[in-house]
């Protein structure tokens, strides 16, 4: 089939998600065909560096052999059960490794990450009803959040272009002053700053925690608000003031887990342990739809009971599938065997030092946290991303710009001649967009 009847047939059958569908009319959608490492190969044969691997998912590069064989290997078993009532060894392994990483336990699963932020607004409910607490009944988040598109979740998520228009449909959260430095004020550091924003998480607690059953919250990096970064005595404070007041704190590592930050998760910057940790994306290395929510003991017993109605009764067709936990434990092995966090520690370096040439450009805040870059380009054009992006994909760079920031969240796997065309490319696309 020639590229262009697929093209054709795809906005005909299919409706591509985060997308105005009417600007296909001039923009026209790439036809992928293959994958290696950190490239993507369209039909006609053109090389695409993936350096938003996929949307932040693909931590180990495409066609990954080991994750591949992983798959190949439980698909010639079981390739799937339901999860009540039975399960099966790669999601006994998974939850068990898991609970070992985070500190947590009790693994519940789910497809994506939006499913997985419901089930921890949903587990903190439940638990403050089963506690007869049922007037703790309401979340908070951080102004700028983005805990996914289901509206429970939009409900913590903060996003207008995202939220405003089904402002109806949600339950309205209340939001806590954002951390992000690029808010503090001239001369403000970034630490006094979030202690700033702490004080006045601190003081609607104090206020209002007898209604308040969690805060959820994306631990040192705002991502879908164009990598907002913090600083981690923010979370410390966070964790302090939560439990000072009875309230969960629910850290949404779907971004920012598996190594993204510098840590193998976020949340060990400030040495605290939340009450429920949400865990997608990079969790299969970009191969299977898998997300998880793990919590307390303390959380898991206020369920357990002879009473169903006191149960946890939420339940995916999908919960647990053992394709996805085999393409996870094959994921955590490589950050075993390969001592990924370390040699994340070199690129980034690596990368930070190659970014320098950037600076002559007309941008601003130009940040980093472990495999995250950032900066926001002093620009009046409005339509910055989209030039940009059409600018980068047609030298052969994936790079979508949230508004004004350029960021890159490569898979860990880019190496030193893939970093020079990285930022090269970023520059004469930037060049030629402002
Ligand atoms: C992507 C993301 C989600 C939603 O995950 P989906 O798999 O897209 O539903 C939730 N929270 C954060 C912090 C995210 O980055």
């Amino acid at each position: 089939m020639s590229n262009e009847a697929l093209l054709k047939r795809s906005l005909q059958a299919v409706w591509h998600p985060c997308t105005q569908m009417k600007q296909h009319e001039h923009l026209p959608l790439v036809p992928m065909q293959s994958g290696e490492g950190v490239w993507l190969k369209d039909a006609d044969g053109k090389r695409y560096l993936d350096a938003v691997s996929s949307w932040w998912v693909n931590i180990f590069g495409h066609n990954n052999p080991r994750i591949k064989d992983a798959i190949k290997q439980q698909l010639d078993t079981l390739e799937h059960v339901m999860l009540a009532g039975f399960t099966h060894a790669p999601v006994v392994e998974l939850s068990e490794k898991l609970a070992v990483l985070t500190g947590l336990g009790h693994a519940f699963y789910a497809s994506d990450g939006a499913s997985a932020t419901e089930i921890a607004l949903k587990m903190s409910f439940h638990y403050w009803r089963n506690s007869e607490k049922e007037a703790k009944n309401k979340f908070i988040s951080l102004q700028n959040s983005y805990h996914g598109e289901t509206l429970g979740s939009l409900g913590v998520t903060d996003v207008a272009i995202f939220k405003d228009t089904y402002a109806a449909l949600l339950t309205q959260s209340a939001k806590m002053p954002s951390p992000d430095f690029r808010l503090a004020e001239t001369g403000e550091s970034a630490e006094d700053f979030a202690l700033r924003c702490a004080k006045e998480l601190e003081d609607y607690l104090a206020q209002h925690h007898h209604e308040l059953a969690a805060f959820i919250i994306e631990p040192l990096v705002q991502c879908a608000a164009g990598m907002g970064m913090y600083h981690p005595v923010y979370l410390k404070r966070a964790r302090e003031i939560c439990s000072q007041y009875g309230v969960h704190l629910i850290a949404d590592e779907i971004a920012v887990g598996f190594g993204r930050t510098g840590t193998m998760f976020a949340c060990e910057q400030s040495d605290i342990k939340p009450d429920f940790i949400c865990l997608s994306k990079g969790i299969t290395g970009g191969y299977l739809p898998l997300s998880a929510v793990l919590t307390t003991d303390d959380v898991y017993a206020a369920f357990y009971d002879d009473s169903t109605a006191k149960a946890f009764l939420h339940s995916h067709s999908y919960t647990g599938n053992p394709l996805a936990c085999s393409a996870a434990l094959a994921t955590l092995a490589i950050f075993e065997t390969d001592d990924v966090i370390n040699k994340n520690k070199q690129t980034a370096a690596i990368i930070n030092d190659k970014m320098k040439v950037l600076t002559d450009l007309p941008i601003k805040h130009l940040r980093n946290q472990g495999m995250i870059f950032a900066f926001d380009v002093k620009t009046e054009q409005t339509t910055f991303a989209n030039t940009f992006y059409q600018q980068s994909l047609e030298h052969g760079l994936l790079l979508r710009p949230i508004g004004k920031t350029v960021y890159f969240m490569p898979p860990y796997v880019i190496n030193e001649t893939e970093i020079d065309f990285l930022v090269q490319t970023t520059k004469l696309s930037i060049e030629a967009s402002l």
